[in-house]
C-alpha cells in the first residue's frame, strides 16, 4: 500500500503534469534490464534510464579510482551490482535531491548515502527506513574520482537541497530536477530559483559548461545555458507580477495549482511560492 502511495506521489511529481517528447537517444546501449537501461555518454560516463516516473535518470560517473552514482531512481533492484559492473570500480551513491524518483528503494543497497542537508526535510516522507549512513554535501565541495574531479553546487528552488554536480574539464554537468527537464516544480519559491538559476547560468558562462544532464532525460532535453536564463527572468516577471500563470481545476501534490508553459518550459507553483 505505501508503495503504491509513494508511486502515485512521485507521478504527481514528474509524469502526470507534462507529457515528453519521445524519447531520442543517441547514446549506445550497454545495459538493458527490466527495470533500468545504460547508455554510454563517453568512456567513463553512462545515463540510466528507469521507466516508472518519466524516465528517471541516474548517472554513473567514474574515474581511475571510484566512481559516484548520481540518483538511484525509483524501484531498480540490483543497481549497485548492476553499475559496479558497468564501470568496475567501487560506486559512492549522491542524490541531486530527496524525491521518491530520485532516492528510491535501491538506496538500501549502499550503506552510505550524500545528499543536501536541506533536504532533510523531505526524509519523513520520501526517504524513511534508510538504515545507512548520512553523509552530507558541501557546496563548492570537490569529489576526486582518481583523474576526474566533479564540482557540488547547492541549486535549492526545485526543493530546498537541490544540488548540481559540474564536471569542468569535460564542460557539463548533472542537475537532476532543479531545473525542470522541461518541468519545473518549484517547491520553494521564485526569488530561490532565480538565485539558482542566475548563480548556474554565472558559472556556466564562466567555466564553459556548455548542457546540464537533467534528472529525466530524454535524449534531447539537457538544459542550456538559455534555459536558465529563461527560468530566471520568466519566475521574475512571476514574483513581480508582471506575469500569470493558468489555473490548475486539480491542484498538483502541495497545493501547485498554477502552470506557466514559455519558451519550452513549464513553471509549476502555488499560492506559498509567490515570493
Ligand atoms: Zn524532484
Amino acid at each position: 500500500m505505501k508503495k503504491i502511495l509513494l508511486l502515485a506521489i512521485a507521478a504527481s511529481f514528474q509524469c502526470a503534469l507534462f507529457a515528453q517528447p519521445h524519447p531520442t537517444y543517441s547514446e549506445k546501449v550497454v545495459y538493458e534490464g527490466k527495470d533500468i537501461v545504460f547508455r554510454q555518454i563517453d568512456e567513463q560516463t553512462w545515463e540510466g534510464n528507469g521507466h516508472l516516473m518519466a524516465n528517471e535518470t541516474v548517472y554513473l560517473i567514474a574515474g581511475t579510482e571510484s566512481a559516484i552514482l548520481i540518483d538511484a531512481g525509483t524501484e531498480i533492484p540490483g543497481l549497485h551490482q548492476i553499475v559496479t559492473d558497468i564501470c568496475g570500480k567501487p560506486v559512492r551513491l549522491v542524490a541531486t535531491h530527496v524525491h521518491p524518483d530520485h532516492t528510491g528503494s535501491a538506496i538500501n543497497e549502499w550503506d552510505e548515502i550524500s545528499i543536501n542537508a536541506a533536504d532533510e526535510v523531505n526524509r519523513p516522507m520520501f526517504m524513511t527506513g534508510y538504515k545507512g549512513e548520512t553523509h552530507y554535501l558541501t557546496d563548492g565541495e570537490v569529489i576526486d574520482l582518481g583523474n576526474r574531479k566533479i564540482e557540488v553546487v547547492f541549486t535549492p528552488g526545485h526543493t530546498p537541497g537541490s544540488t548540481t554536480f559540474l564536471d569542468k574539464e569535460r564542460h557539463y554537468g548533472f542537475s537532476g530536477d532543479a531545473f525542470g527537464s522541461g518541468n519545473l516544480l518549484i517547491t520553494t519559491n521564485f526569488s530561490t530559483v532565480i538565485l539558482s538559476a542566475q548563480r548556474m547560468a554565472y558559472l556556466m558562462e564562466k567555466q564553459g559548461i556548455e548542457y546540464l544532464y537533467p534528472g529525466h532525460y530524454m535524449g534531447m532535453n539537457k538544459e542550456t545555458l538559455q534555459r536558465l536564463k529563461d527560468i530566471a527572468e520568466l519566475c521574475a516577471q512571476l514574483r513581480e507580477g508582471e506575469k500569470e500563470g493558468e489555473k490548475l481545476e486539480r491542484p498538483g501534490i502541495g497545493g501547485l495549482d498554477h502552470v506557466l508553459s514559455e519558451r519550452g518550459v513549464r513553471l509549476n507553483y502555488g499560492p506559498t511560492q509567490m515570493k
